[in-house]
């Protein structure tokens, strides 16, 4: 009796990671059909450049809508898609579709805007990702300073050395690089630096947590010295609320982008949302 208790947590653990390994084995394989299923498609979120108000560009975000299980966040299948190397092929569908779509508008804008897209670090690195980001805007005739990449802090320190040389690559050929959920990922100075970059995106939580102490008043205020020290500009995504936009702004934030905007938008309504002025004078 006291053996199988003792057993007892050892066999639950199993059993939850077994469940959890059938999902992700479940979903990785249904996720390998969404492509020819057209089950995914694209939401494109406004940031709002602060200067002035105006749409500076959108962010292209994926959403699979699966057959059973409904709306899958991107949260769980894009970690999925990265370990069993199918990133790789739903990336640059998302390039290609948020490409064509940045196209289209470039004629309504009427001025320059930018698209950003998404691009895990497993995607970046395998063979050939600068030839193929080259030859997506060859083929839709998007001018390259249209378009922005953004990587994850958190992964840009894996192998620092590769990923200077890339993002230096991509930059050679005209994009702007930006870098996600900035101050979750434990760079390190000296590599950042280095590190071939154009903007840098606050993480939602430090705007979340923004009035609770001031601590956290003053790390964000510290991200946006260290982004001003790399000259570079500072997006802060999550923005939900006016008194967090009217900090941002006192603290020098450049763009902003969040619920308290828009949320990502199908592309007919992004379309619609293109003149207009986000921030009342
Ligand atoms: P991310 O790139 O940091 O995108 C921001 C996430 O925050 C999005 O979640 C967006 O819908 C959400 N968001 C925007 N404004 C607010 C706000 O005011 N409040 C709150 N609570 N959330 C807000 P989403 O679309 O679920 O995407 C989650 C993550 O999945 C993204 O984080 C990104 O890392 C990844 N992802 C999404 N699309 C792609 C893609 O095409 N490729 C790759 N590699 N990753 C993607
Ligand atoms: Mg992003
Ligand atoms: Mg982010
Ligand atoms: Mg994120």
């Amino acid at each position: 009796y006291a053996k199988n208790q003792s057993e007892l947590p050892y066999a639950i653990f199993n059993e939850e990671m077994l469940a959890e390994n059938r999902l992700r084995l479940e979903l990785g394989s249904e996720l390998r059909h969404s492509l020819e299923r057209d089950e995914l498609s694209l939401m494109y979120q406004p940031m709002v450049n602060l200067a002035n108000g105006q749409t500076a560009g959108f962010e292209a975000l994926l959403r699979w809508e699966h057959p059973e299980h409904g709306p899958v966040s991107p949260s769980t299948f894009i970690p999925i898609a990265e370990s069993n190397g199918l990133i790789v092929e739903i990336g640059l569908w998302v390039l290609r579709k948020a490409c064509q779509q940045a196209i289209q508008w470039k004629e309504d804008f009427g001025r320059p805007f930018m698209i950003s897209v998404n691009v895990s670090v497993r995607q970046l690195s395998a063979t050939g990702f600068v030839e193929a980001v080259t030859e997506v805007l060859d083929e839709t005739g998007l001018p390259s300073q249209f378009l922005k990449l953004e990587v994850t802090e958190s992964l840009l320190m894996q192998d620092p050395e590769h990923t200077i040389d890339l993002l230096h690559q991509l930059r050679d050929i005209g994009l702007t690089i930006g870098i996600d959920d900035f101050g979750t990922g434990y760079s390190s100075l000296s590599y950042l630096h280095r590190m071939p970059m154009d903007i840098l995106k606050v993480d939602r939580s430090f705007v979340e947590s923004m009035f609770d102490s001031d601590k956290n008043a003053a790390l964000i205020r510290s991200i946006l010295a260290l982004a001003s020290s790399l000259e570079l500009n500072v997006v802060a995504e999550g923005v939900e609320t006016e008194p967090q936009l009217q900090r941002l702004r006192e603290l020098g934030c450049h763009f902003v982008q969040g619920f308290h905007f828009s949320e990502p938008l199908h592309p007919d309504d992004a379309k619609a949302t293109i003149h207009r002025e986000w921030i009342a004078e």
